[in-house]
């Protein structure tokens, strides 16, 4: 790290020192091992073959980050309010910090730290409320989603460090909400939600389900026909009489009857095609 960014935080509160170690990489040779620091006087010193240096107090510092102050930073730069709950009750890994209302919606914020990037997935297990694809999560270091989940719902803090602010830029937040889809669907429970709010439970697993779920995998393409019956026959197992653009009409009418204003966000490109998109601005 730069020593000035180090500065920087160590100055904002979000690093702070935790304990003394007891070993340092040794600089004073050219092969990489650990050499355990003495006190000389009032000073510290590594010896290394006939080379000897002092060593400063922060080197011996382990730091470590604190969590509230980077969690009141990042909800102060961002503009997000409301409580922050450490949804895993004192394990501190992940925490709702609260809503911000956008043009369209009021989003709810996490912050999860996770120390390997499979993390998620066993808390995604725990925490209920984290399912919704409208929330936004951040994270300290990237994170390997399963397929089922919507990875545009996971923003990495370093992607919104902008060294002319305080630290976090409300800027970069904007650009990459603006850029998230308004309709979500979620593939596991069946839900399909804009701006957050449920438009219609299509189920776990029935033709209507599989219909939308290859249209959601294709955001904003035109899917023919041809390729949307391929897909739900493959996911049902199970033959068909009718031909691609019967069965699939038959499947959009069934939906349109269930959910009447779908036709806001699923529409046909073409008369051999289908589409699932956000409702025009
Ligand atoms: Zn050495």
């Amino acid at each position: 790290m730069h020593k000035k960014d180090f500065t920087r935080l160590l100055k904002l509160g979000i690093l702070k020192d935790k304990d003394i170690c007891t070993e340092i990489d040794c600089d004073l040779c050219d092969d990489s091992h650990h050499t355990t620091p003495f006190q000389n006087d009032a000073d510290f010193m590594i010896v290394c073959g006939s080379s000897s240096r002092k060593v400063l107090p922060d080197e011996l510092k382990i730091w470590t980050v604190n969590q509230d102050a980077l969690l009141g930073l990042i909800r102060k730069n961002l503009g997000i309010s409301g409580k922050v709950v450490d949804e895993t009750q004192g394990d501190k890994k992940l925490w709702n910090i609260g809503t911000k209302s956008t043009k369209h919606s009021t989003i709810a914020f996490y912050y999860l730290r996770q120390d390997s990037p499979l993390e998620f997935e066993r808390l995604r297990n725990e925490v209920h409320d984290v399912h919704n694809n409208h929330n936004v999560i951040f994270t300290n270091t990237n994170i390997e989603a399963q397929p089922n989940v919507q990875n545009e719902q996971f923003v990495n803090l370093t992607s919104l460090i902008d060294t002319g602010t305080s630290l976090f830029s409300t800027k970069k937040l904007d650009v990459i909400l603006v850029k998230r889809h308004r309709v979500q669907f979620d593939t596991r429970s069946g839900n399909l939600t804009l701006d957050g709010k449920l438009l219609h439970a299509f189920g776990k697993s029935n033709e209507r389900k599989y219909f939308i779920e290859k249209l959601w995998k294709d955001f904003e393409q035109p899917v023919t026909n041809t390729d949307l019956y391929k897909f739900v026959r493959g996911k049902m197992g199970n033959g068909v009489a009718d031909t691609p653009q019967k069965y699939c009409n038959k499947l959009k009418n069934a939906i349109s009857k269930a959910y009447s204003n779908i036709s806001n966000i699923l529409i046909q490109p073409q008369a051999n095609q289908y589409m699932l998109k956000d409702p025009d601005r």
